[in-house]
């Protein structure tokens, strides 16, 4: 097993778990096996208790575990299937380590960030080696070289790469070189000094990209290579993509970067075979048709809140040949608008999942406009709750309908606490989480896009279809397309006799990939094409 380590300089948000993905893609293409995880060196536990507005999405594994929402770009771009173990965090680390002092592991040691702290975390590392079943493991370290945090996982990756041999370890780093416009050129300073800081501390990146707006010039590189004492030909570019972020493997590509980690490495492999992708991309850029897609949902000042949902939806638009025009729509201007100024002309409205109360009579009026008009509507999570909030106040006759989570007095709560929760209890990973199966109801729009009776799909809620209210709705006309089978929980709902209403409890957007996009975001974007070509 070879491991590769990719920190990150200068600021945060350098699109470090992209590269590190995109890497993936092109040592895959070459037929290595590859596994990816992160490091996270903040101390929540996981990151599900996290606002998104913290570090964009919640993302959610096969297994339940609350992730970064890098390990979405890791399934996104690799055939890897991850688990808890790919996320470490430095409250997992401390978490552990204290659990250990108490039960007398260290008796008589005073316990220290090194050894103890180093040792836990490479002993993470030793064990993903064993238990891996691939070539090459790609650790990202999360954070920016400098921050104090970060230190115990640098030490520690410092010790791993110099107990584990030369030829085994590679670090990558990724950097920032900047475009002042006042002097026109390109600034290497900020890239020296934080490969100053690593060097500090033991570390010798062997592998430098550059993250640039423009083209990184020779000198520039000479530069950065001579100060940095990286050779100039592991200097390499990565500028901002124009279209879109799977272009990023075939940038990388051009740079060498797959070659220069199999030397590094001592590795050999066929040159990689990266066609289909380059189609795939293609598509995506020179689309042949368009549809304009709102999307109402309230983290919109963070672009990476709805990542897994917005990718999902470009996946499933370019296998229709369909550009998409996303328009982020404020939950809270619609309450405040009304629906028609925001939502006039649109041929796909997407409530994806939320938290919380602000915003939600935006959403739930957003689920009416979608019925009324006819306009393709796909709700996830959240989503399908506002849809059965909808459909129980206009069409069921139940005025006060809402979910018990934003009105606990209601008398009519379709939505409520699903069995075993408790709103009082603790918060971290409690929720009903990761896969569950779902049994599809013949005929229904989910099972025709799926094309299979049992599905399993990931989920991320406290909140459920309250069974009590569910032969009122279906006798007012809601069909339930989908369950799980031993709770008898309803997990897919869709409105008979409109074009494309489905509205489901779990997130398909987990597992959509840009090369097999999800089959409801599929049905979701061939209705909103159908829908732009005869509005
Ligand atoms: N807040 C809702 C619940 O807990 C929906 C969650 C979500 O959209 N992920 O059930």
């Amino acid at each position: 097993m070879k491991y590769i380590f990719i920190t990150g300089g200068v600021i945060s948000s350098l699109g470090k778990g992209l590269t590190a993905a995109a890497l993936g893609t092109l040592l895959e293409r070459r037929g290595l096996r590859v596994g990816l995880m992160k490091f996270d060196p903040y101390l929540n536990v996981d990151p599900g208790t996290m606002s998104p507005y913290q570090h964009g999405e919640v993302y959610v594994l096969e297994d339940g575990a609350e992730t970064d929402l890098d390990l979405g770009h890791y399934e996104r771009f690799t055939s890897c299937r991850l688990t808890r173990r790919h996320n470490l965090t430095a409250g997992q680390v401390y978490e552990e380590v204290l659990r250990k002092e108490r039960r007398g592991d260290y008796l008589g040691k005073t316990v220290q960030v090194i050894p103890h702290v180093t040792e836990e975390i490479k002993s993470r590392l030793r064990l993903m080696g064993q238990n891996e079943d691939c070539d090459v493991l790609i650790t990202e370290i999360g954070g920016t070289t400098g921050d104090i945090e970060g230190l115990p996982f640098l030490e520690a990756l410092r010790q791993f790469a110099l107990e584990t041999g030369a030829g085994h370890c590679l670090f990558i780093h990724v950097t920032l070189v900047p475009f002042i416009k006042a002097a026109g050129e390109l600034k290497s300073k900020p890239t020296q000094q934080s490969v100053a800081k690593l060097r500090e501390i033991g570390i010798q990146p062997q592998i430098l990209i550059c993250r640039s707006e423009h083209p990184v010039d020779r000198e520039t590189r000479q530069k950065i290579s001579s100060f940095c004492n990286v050779p100039v030909e592991a200097v390499i570019e990565e500028q901002d993509v124009k279209h879109t972020i799977y272009e990023v493997p075939l940038m990388l590509h051009r740079e060498r970067l797959d070659e220069l980690v199999l030397t590094h490495l001592h590795l050999k492999a066929p040159p990689a075979d990266l066609r289909d992708w380059e189609q795939m991309v293609g598509r995506m850029i020179h689309p042949k048709h368009r549809a304009r897609i709102a999307m109402v949902g309230k983290y919109l000042g963070v672009p990476d809140a709805y990542k897994s949902v917005t990718e999902a939806l470009f996946h499933a638009a370019s296998a229709e040949d369909t550009g998409v025009e996303l328009l982020r729509i404020d939950a809270e201007e619609i309450e405040k608008r009304g629906t028609d100024p925001l939502l006039e002309g649109v041929d796909g409205i997407l409530v994806p999942g939320g938290f919380g109360e602000r915003g939600i009579e935006g959403k739930i009026s957003a689920a009416r406009y979608a019925r009324e008009n006819k306009i393709p509507y796909l709700g996830l999570c959240l989503g399908m709750q506002v849809a059965v909030i909808e459909f129980a106040r206009d069409v069921a006759g139940l005025k006060r309908a809402h979910s018990s989570e934003f009105d606990p007095k209601t008398p009519e709560p379709v939505i409520s606490l699903l069995p075993g929760q408790d709103v009082n209890g603790d918060k971290g990973a409690t929720m009903r989480l990761g896969n569950y199966a779902c049994q599809l109801a013949s005929g229904s729009l989910a099972q025709k896009a799926y094309g299979v009776a049992e599905i399993r799909e990931r989920h991320r809620h406290r909140y459920e279809f309250n069974n009590s209210h569910r032969s009122t709705l279906e006798k007012a006309g809601l069909r339930i397309s989908g369950t799980y089978p031993k709770g008898d929980l309803v997990e897919l709902v869709e409105i008979p006799g409109h074009p494309w209403f489905v509205a489901c409890q779990f997130h398909p957007e987990f597992r959509s990939k840009p090369d097999v996009p999800h089959p409801l975001f599929r049905g979701f974007a061939q209705a909103a094409r159908t829908h732009a070509q005869n509005p």
